[in-house]
């Protein structure tokens, strides 16, 4: 399949805006800058940053596998979605599937983007439902939204799964791994050269332990990161970022994710013992989901003891389930305190 055939025309026939500091950034030995009408006294942040994230680019295609033309980095996973509708889809005519219960941002940027959307549920063990969403597809339909490991749920999608919508279905198919660094998985950043229609979605704010910066990413086809570039805002990633992002990407993440994974394992142990958890789901990310007897009932004596979960009761299969992030060890152990004192 010819992926760049789905890019939107209109999207193709744009050039991308050529900013100041496109072109001489990073090569400031002896050069004077007079050309971004910038403050020219040192602040440490009063030059503009690089638009296309040179050096923090260089260290992420390294740290992932892939090549730096099939990588495109973004204010948060939010921005890059966000971007993936914007070349992919023609407002009031192209539409996109999702797969509830999942992440809720596809649908606020669907509609943002005057995007429709058609539904199709995962199964009773949140997997996809393959015939399913091979029925709902229309020739209008530009993406499907596959989250793996999925939120709320926390489960993985099944690769053979995944592998059966890239080949069957003639539309972008988005994965994203948010979750992908707690997962006892390889991503699918892997598969890029055999599937050009496969997008997968990366993040700094989970694992990373860098929510606050807002750096996400996607991995693609080198034809789809082109149009991505295209029409993002230049300075998407501010300066303050990319020098974070390649502070931690350097140093490294210690033994943060063991510690989650053995603390999530830990909770997820102690949580079935509780009479009134129904249901411990298994998780291959940083967050658990239980089915309890009360959803919003008991979301709300918990708050009132200090401690905010995510009632995820409202949402398609999910009734009384609240989503459980793991904590440190502390936190987990304050949980637990509070969850013994509920009758
Ligand atoms: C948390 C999360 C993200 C991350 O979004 P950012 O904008 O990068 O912080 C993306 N996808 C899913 C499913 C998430 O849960």
């Amino acid at each position: 399949m010819k992926v760049e055939k789905l890019i939107r025309p209109w999207i193709n026939s744009l050039q991308a805006y050529s900013s100041a500091r496109d072109e001489f950034v990073g090569e400031a030995g002896g050069m004077v800058f007079l050309d971004a009408n910038e403050n020219p006294f040192e602040t440490g942040v009063n030059r503009y940053p690089d638009p296309r994230q040179r050096s923090l680019k260089s260290l992420l295609a390294k740290n992932k596998g892939v090549p730096e033309d099939q990588l495109i980095l973004g204010n948060g996973s939010d921005e890059i979605l966000d971007l993936l509708f914007r070349i992919f889809c023609e407002p009031g005519q192209d539409n996109v599937l999702l797969l509830p219960p999942t992440y809720g941002m596809y649908k606020v940027l669907a509609d943002i983007n005057r995007v429709d959307y058609q539904e199709v549920a995962l199964n009773k063990k949140f997997q996809i439902d393959v015939e399913g969403i091979l029925g709902a597809i229309s020739d209008r339909t530009k993406m499907v939204f596959v989250c793996s490991p999925n939120n709320p749920t926390g489960n993985l999608i099944r690769p053979e799964l995944i592998e059966a919508l890239l080949t069957g279905l003639n539309t972008v198919v988005v994965v994203d791994e948010a979750y992908i660094d707690f997962a006892a998985a390889p991503s699918w950043s892997n598969r890029l050269k055999e599937f050009p229609n496969l997008v997968v979605i990366q993040t700094l704010s989970k694992a990373y332990g860098l929510a606050g910066i807002r750096l996400g990413m996607a991995m693609a086809h080198p034809l789809v990161i082109e149009a991505m570039n295209r029409i993002k805002p230049p300075y998407n990633v501010n300066q303050l970022t990319q020098q974070r992002a390649i502070a931690r990407l350097e140093s490294g993440l210690g033994t943060e994710v063991e510690q989650i994974l053995e603390e999530r394992a830990y909770l997820a142990d102690q949580l079935n013992e509780f009479p009134f958890v129904e249901e411990v789901f298994p998780s291959e990310a940083n967050f658990i989901l239980i089915r309890v007897d009360d959803g919003p009932g008991r979301y709300r004596e918990i708050l009132d003891k200090g401690i905010v979960l995510r009632d995820r009761s409202k949402q398609l299969g999910c009734e009384n389930t609240l989503r459980i992030t793991v904590g440190t060890a502390a936190e987990n152990k304050l949980l637990l305190n509070v969850l013994k004192q509920l009758q």
